[in-house]
């Protein structure tokens, strides 16, 4: 069968992956004028990036990704919208991680005392602090971390704005084509196979999310990354009651307000892994029931409100819990970007810097990702 795509095959830079990274990259390596194609298999957005709560969160992070959530909040988020011209609807009213026992606060010093080292800005709060900042919660509450930097933005619009602004540098976006393998030419990555004929690049960019586990198996790289659902649903609009990013010790939930005055909530029921055909995105059974019970526990408030709205989304969950943004020794020409972990919408303006330098300069010099390499992984046994 002829191919469909008639356009151009060949691009200083192959992006294989249409969703905040993807996009992102794109932006940001067309910007520089080299020329960019970007393969997606399905819709741009379609995947983890179009269906996020849109945490912008550096508290909580681990060590290794910190530098990239301070240089996107530092540096980028504030004027982001300015920069992509759409309003990406961000808002930085800081990030409560609430606690109702002694071990949740033992749990919550830690990731202080950690983050804090690492050059944060956050402190422990008591319950009454924690009241002040965000009156609207249950006299349980004992103690809280509070990020006042953190905040949260529009993961759709954000991706979208990156999309049309690389659109506007010239980089192609070919939807529906779904990539197979790669393929290296004397010793370095350059053929790009996919069911629709073949793409040849200088340079590739892998960030397909969880299937880029698949992809880089081609060349035999292997990333630990296993499937994960989250859910995610949308109230009613409510008065605007705070603007804070909640969370919680044990990560029963996380949500915010949004700017048309409805609330974002969302988390898992622990249960998922079981439940879930891992078929499409559906919602099962369990998550909504255990997120509102969270929920009213720490927000009575929230007892009568409804609930309009409710969907889900996979992402890939890295074997210890951060991404993989790395050029691959082994396979010259690859860069990889995957493995969020769930928490890489926040990251991924200062993620593109990372790749853009790493694909043009051979390293990331702005922003110190060095604790994220693809070959950093050591059996357990
Ligand atoms: C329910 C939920 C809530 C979340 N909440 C937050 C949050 O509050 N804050 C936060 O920071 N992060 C959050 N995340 C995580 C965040 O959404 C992801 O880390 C981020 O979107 C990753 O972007 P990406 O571009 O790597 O992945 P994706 O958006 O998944 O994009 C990957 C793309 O690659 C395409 N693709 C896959 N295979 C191929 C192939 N073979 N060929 C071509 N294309 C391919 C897919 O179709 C997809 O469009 C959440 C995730 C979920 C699911």
């Amino acid at each position: 069968m002829p191919n469909s795509y008639t356009g151009k095959r060949t691009a200083d830079v192959v992006v294989i992956g249409g969703g905040v990274m993807g996009c992102a990259a794109a932006y940001r390596l067309s910007g520089e004028g080299l020329s960019v194609i970007v393969l997606e298999k399905d819709e741009i957005c379609a995947g983890a990036s179009g269906r996020n709560a849109g945490g912008v969160r550096q508290s909580a992070r681990d060590v290794r990704e910190l530098p990239l959530a301070i240089h996107a909040v530092k540096h980028i988020w504030p004027a982001l919208g300015e920069e992509l011209g759409v309003d990406v609807e961000y808002v930085q009213q800081g990030n409560l991680r609430l606690g109702r026992t002694e071990a949740h606060l033992e749990k919550l010093r830690g990731l202080v005392d950690r983050n804090i080292r690492a050059g944060l800005d956050l402190r422990m709060v008591s319950g009454a602090e924690a009241r002040e900042i965000c009156p609207y919660m249950s006299e349980e509450v004992i103690g809280a971390s509070w990020c006042p930097t953190d905040g949260y933005a529009n993961p759709l619009v954000t991706t979208f704005g990156y999309y049309r602004r690389a659109l506007d540098n010239g980089a192609a976006f070919i939807t529906g084509v779904s990539v197979m393998g790669l393929g290296k030419v004397r010793g370095a990555v350059r053929r790009v196979y996919t069911d629709d004929g073949v793409f040849e690049a200088g340079r590739v960019v892998l960030c397909a999310g969880y299937y880029s586990r698949a992809v880089a198996s081609t060349v035999g790289i292997e990333i630990p990354v296993e499937r994960e659902d989250e859910e995610v649903f949308v109230t009613e609009q409510l008065p605007p009651m705070f603007d804070q990013v909640l969370g919680t010790a044990e990560a029963d939930f996380y949500g915010h307000r949004t700017k048309h005055g409805s609330f974002l909530l969302g988390g898992v029921s622990g249960l998922q892994r079981f439940t879930s055909n891992h078929d499409g995105c559906p919602t099962e059974a369990y998550t909504a029931p255990s997120l509102v019970r969270a929920i009213i526990g720490f927000f009575p408030a929230f007892a009568d409100v409804k609930i309009i709205r409710s969907w889900s989304g996979h992402f890939d969950a890295c074997a210890d819990g951060v991404p993989v943004i790395s050029n691959v020794d082994e396979v010259p020409g690859l860069t990889v970007a995957c493995a969020f972990t769930g928490h890489g919408f926040g990251i991924s303006p200062a993620v593109s810097v990372a790749v853009k330098e790493l694909v043009m300069d051979g390293e990331s010099r702005t922003i110190d990702v060095s604790g994220l390499r693809y070959d950093r992984f050591k059996a357990k046994q």
